[in-house]
């Protein structure tokens, strides 16, 4: 049987929130690598599991290693991988799962794109600021060493753009405050986002 075709229609997304009790979204956290996309996002996805809800985090490294492993960081690659992450976000969303996207996503070209996808609504764009300065003394992974010795290629902030996001739904200054402090910030904006209304 064709799905498209048929007049038996797949269970929906609502009444999967509702089973789920929460509103799905996609909460999507660019910024330069080590700013504290990760970080913020393991921890997000912690606590919005205690307080009972199912949450899919997504990560660079993790998609990488797996649905998006022939890609590699030219322009046309970064755009396939974002592209991918964004049709699965929706697939979690139509599942009623709320997702949290780390990705760099360095440009408004491909933030916009995932914004399409996902659908104005209900696509949260959170900014990870710090800065350049700040990320490549953090180097946790020792990339922007590599990068600046020109053993990476086309490393964000060095070899390649970022765009600041000119409007994004939350900004989280991770040069500012402490992990706790932004993750909590995080949580207040994100809860009535997600909360389903009785
Ligand atoms: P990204 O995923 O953006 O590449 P990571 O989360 O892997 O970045 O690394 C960010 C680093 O910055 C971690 O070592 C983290 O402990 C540190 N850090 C310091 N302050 C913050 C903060 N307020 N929020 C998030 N990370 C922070």
């Amino acid at each position: 049987m064709n799905l498209y075709f048929s007049d038996q229609k797949p269970v929906g997304r609502p009444e999967k929130e509702q089973r789920l009790n929460q509103k799905a979204k996609v909460i999507w956290m660019t910024g330069l690598s080590g700013s504290g996309k990760t970080t913020i996002g393991l921890a997000l996805e912690k606590e919005l599991y205690k307080r009972g809800f199912l949450v899919m985090l997504l990560d660079g490294d993790l998609v990488r290693i797996g649905i998006n492993n022939n890609l590699r960081f030219s322009v046309e690659d970064r755009m396939e991988n974002i592209r991918r992450i964004a049709e699965v976000s929706k697939l979690f969303m139509n599942c009623g799962i709320v997702t949290i996207d780390c990705f760099i996503s360095p440009t408004n070209k491909i933030r916009a794109m995932a914004k399409s996808i996902i659908g104005e609504e209900d696509f949260l764009e959170v900014f990870i600021s710090a800065s350049l300065e700040v990320c490549e003394n953090r180097d946790i992974k020792g990339l922007y060493a590599k990068a600046r010795t020109g053993e990476i290629l086309e490393f964000t902030g060095i070899s390649s753009p970022f765009d600041v996001p000119a409007d994004p739904d939350l900004v989280l200054k991770t040069d500012e405050m402490t992990v706790e402090e932004t993750v909590q910030k995080a949580l207040d904006f994100i809860l009535p986002k997600i909360t389903l209304q009785e």
